[in-house]
């Protein structure tokens, strides 16, 4: 490789940020990390400078950022803090960066991931609540701009893998019938309704095979995780939703597969380990070594596969509902989310509440046309407005 590659992290402090990191420090030949950013585990993003010395770390706000480059000064490193939303946004777009890794949870994502689309980045990305919240305005964004989108989702890592080159001159164009989206089911695939009740924040966040930030891990507990990776994979894809099949795999080896008209299926299998969609987005077309152990079939023995249950678990019926509506409704759909699943890990409401306030919130407000980022963040302070009137009505 002739130059080392410029890699911005977005949320470097999170699960996704140190997986990405670890894969970029086994391959020092190929990779430099350009900026870092974080948001609350500033003591973590301190660390995280000392060990890649990036030309930029970005902070939320400016008292922090004067203590942080206190801090590297006194650390003999040369990098320089930005702040807020604008810092995030010039580390996406700065001329010098080839790869932007969008790793922040939520819509605050949504701005600094546009910026890197304008600028006709390579993006890897995370950040699924990006692309839900704005789909058809960002997928525009990646055509106008030329900037090449790579998946590091799990399913949609392998989705793209099991994809012919060419998937997107169109789905049937290409002799695919459907994608098969794996979901592990999460930690309650098998709890009663009548105990989702009483479950604790601290339970929905222990999943069963994946480690990952709490915003993610209660999604991944609701089904709310696969709703959002079913819009999710229709953007990427040019699927319609009618062609996104869900199915319960328990096992999270199948890490999901492309049914071909002519009755093949691919599916792209590894251990339960983000560091291997990151190493496979970051070095397309090439392959690189990950960290990620081989995988044993032998000990795995068996995979299993279950249909998905919307009766005990709503949010994955809202989740295609807001897909097959499109316009306003996915933004609505995730901003009601984010506020819901903040509620319950604050311990305000119970579980199951998180998908009565999301079906409240659509059903108060009509389904309206997105033509430009303003509508998109209407439509998602709208929704939080909404949510923050149930809470304040029905939470502790
Ligand atoms: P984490 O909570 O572990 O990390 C989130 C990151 O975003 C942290 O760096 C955090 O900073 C930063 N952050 C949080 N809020 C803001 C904000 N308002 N402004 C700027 N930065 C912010 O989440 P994950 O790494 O688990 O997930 C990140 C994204 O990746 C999510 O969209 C998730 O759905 C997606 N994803 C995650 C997977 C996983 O295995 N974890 C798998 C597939 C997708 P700080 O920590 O300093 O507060
Ligand atoms: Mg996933």
């Amino acid at each position: 490789m002739s130059r080392l590659q410029q890699v911005t992290v977005l949320g470097a402090t999170g699960s996704v940020g140190l997986s990405t990191l670890d894969v970029i420090a086994r391959h020092p030949d190929r990779y430099q990390v350009f900026a870092l950013t974080g948001f609350t585990r500033l003591n973590e993003l301190l660390a995280l400078c000392v060990r890649h010395a990036p030309r930029f770390a970005v902070v939320p706000e400016a008292a922090a950022a004067r203590g942080l480059q206190e801090d590297l000064r006194a650390a003999g490193l040369a990098t320089q803090v930005l702040v807020g939303e604008e810092g995030l946004c010039q580390v996406s777009a700065d001329a010098e960066v080839d790869t932007v890794v969008a790793a922040i949870v939520g819509a605050a994502g949504l701005r600094p991931t546009l910026a890197a689309v304008d600028a006709g980045k390579k993006i890897l990305l995370a950040n699924k609540e990006a692309l839900v919240m704005s789909g058809a305005l960002f997928m525009q964004a990646v055509r106008k701009s030329g900037a090449v989108l790579l998946p590091l989702d799990s399913e949609h890592n392998a989705i793209f893998q099991c994809m012919p080159g060419d998937f997107s001159r169109g789905l049937s164009q290409v002799g695919v019938r459907r994608i098969l989206l794996t979901a592990s089911g999460g930690p309650f695939r098998q709890t009663p309704s009548a105990e989702l009740e009483h479950v604790s924040p601290d339970q929905a966040c222990a999943h069963p095979n994946w480690s990952m930030g709490r915003k993610i891990s209660v999604d991944s507990a609701s089904m709310m995780n696969k709703g959002l990776e079913l819009i999710e994979a229709c953007w990427l894809f040019d699927a319609r939703p009618d062609q996104v099949e869900v199915v319960i795999h328990p096992q999270s080896v199948i890490h999901s597969l492309v049914d071909y008209v002519d009755g093949s299926v691919l599916a792209q299998l590894g251990n339960p380990d983000m560091r291997t969609p990151i190493a496979n987005a970051l070095a397309w077309p090439e392959r690189i070594d990950s960290g990620v152990a081989p995988l044993d079939l032998f000990a795995i023995a068996r995979l299993d596969f279950e249909a998905p249950d919307e009766q005990r678990f709503p949010c994955l019926r809202l989740a295609r509902q807001a897909a097959e509506a499109g316009n306003s409704a996915p933004a609505m759909l995730n901003a009601a989310n984010e506020v819901a699943v903040a509620a319950f890990l604050d311990g305000r409401i119970r579980f199951p509440q998180i998908a009565s306030i999301i079906e409240d919130v659509l059903s108060l407000e009509p389904v309206v046309a997105v033509n430009d980022l303003g509508a998109v963040f209407e439509a998602d302070a709208k929704a939080r407005a909404l949510a923050g009137q149930w809470l304040n009505r029905n939470a502790r």
